[in-house]
């Protein structure tokens, strides 16, 4: 990995590890083309693995019946054996073009990829955290009020509050709990909206004194100068306010998404999507390809075999980028001892 201007150089850059970005490194991968991923998210699966983890999708050619989660998890075994370098908890952000013709990516995290190839797999946008309705929280976000957990080292010895009743708040309260001085958990209802394994495990640390559980809103967070003293609760039960003291906290109210920077990329667009021609899905800029639901032209569909299909020939285009002396050679997999051999099979 590369930090603070140390840049990785691969073939294809690809931003989105949704459905579509990782079939992206398989069809890839079997041109021989090697990809670095970028995600915002601190998870792989896009859509799939966010917003609907346990609800079966029935329109994936083969498969009768596969949940988000499932197919996300197949996608990532099916792509093992192209290695592909996966970043997340990072925004691409800004895209330069270099004077060999290659792209420079920098995310907002200091990581710089160089690759004569971007393609843009960013779906719906990238997810961003909905904020709570606290007055007067702006000072203490980024400073000692965080959405999202970046690096963990961040949060150790902290006296945290974890704020939120859903899947990223359990989670974080069992990946952290043995590493905080202190930790609260408050959500506004009795009832957890997380796997029922996750709720299991949290009651568990309850029941060993290691997280104290609220059944609360949040009127006010205290404290000066960006560092959190306190967080006030009102108790849903008695009405009443108490004072919870800690020095941290971390809120999990969902995420909406948003197409951030990618729209300062000087890319054409149509109505926030980026338009693209449909002979192997290239952008207005040359090396830039787009697919998935973030891109559109006549007919789209987003669908997730929309993008699988886009992938496919999105690669064949990136290839004679990557390998302008190269003759690419359509194979199948079937016949060909070269891929299979490079899939283990
Ligand atoms: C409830 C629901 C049910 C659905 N059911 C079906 C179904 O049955 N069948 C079907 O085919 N489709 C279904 N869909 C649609 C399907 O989920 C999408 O078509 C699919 O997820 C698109 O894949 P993608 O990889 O293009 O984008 P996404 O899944 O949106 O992934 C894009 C990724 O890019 C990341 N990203 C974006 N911008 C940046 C940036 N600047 N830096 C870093 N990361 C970035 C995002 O964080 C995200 O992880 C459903 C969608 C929803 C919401």
């Amino acid at each position: 990995m590369s930090e603070n201007g140390d840049a990785t150089k691969t073939d294809v850059i690809i931003v989105g590890a949704g459905p579509v970005g990782l079939f992206a490194v398989f069809e890839l991968g079997l041109l021989g083309l090697q990809s670095v991923v970028i995600d915002i998210l601190d998870r792989p699966g896009g859509q799939c693995a966010e917003l609907y983890p346990e609800k079966p999708i029935l329109d994936i050619p083969s498969r009768l019946k596969v949940t988000g989660q499932e197919l996300t998890d197949d996608l990532l075994e099916q792509i093992a054996p192209f290695n592909p370098v996966m970043h997340f908890n990072q925004m691409a952000d800004s895209v330069t073009k270099l004077d060999n013709g290659h792209w420079r990516m920098t995310t907002d995290m200091g990581i710089v990829v160089e690759a004569p190839v971007i393609c843009i797999a960013g779906g719906g946008g990238s997810f961003t955290p909905k904020k709570p309705k606290i007055d007067g929280i702006e000072p203490f976000e980024n400073k000692s009020l965080f959405y999202a957990v970046r690096k963990m080292e961040q949060f150790k010895g902290t006296n945290l509050l974890i704020a939120g009743g859903g899947d990223s708040a359990l989670d974080w309260v069992l990946a952290l709990n043995e590493h905080v001085e202190s930790m609260h958990l408050v959500h506004r209802r009795a009832d957890f909206r997380a796997v029922q394994d996750s709720v299991d495990k949290m009651r568990e640390l309850e029941a060993a004194g290691k997280v104290t559980v609220h059944v609360a809103d949040i009127p006010r967070v205290n404290g000066a100068g960006g560092q959190i003293e306190s967080v006030t609760l009102k108790s849903k039960e008695s009405g009443e306010e108490y004072d919870v003291s800690c020095d941290t906290m971390l809120a999990f109210y969902g995420l909406t998404m948003k197409l951030g920077p990618i729209a300062d990329w000087g890319i054409n667009m149509d109505s926030n999507l980026i338009t693209v021609n449909t002979k192997d899905f290239e952008t207005s800029e040359p090396g830039i390809f787009c697919i998935g639901d973030m891109c559109t032209y006549p007919g789209k569909l987003k669908l997730i075999l929309s993008g699988f299909h886009e992938s496919a020939l999105m690669s064949h285009g990136a290839f004679h980028y990557a390998r302008p002396d190269e003759k690419l050679k359509f194979q199948h997999t079937t016949s060909s001892s070269n891929i299979q051999e490079k899939l283990g099979r």
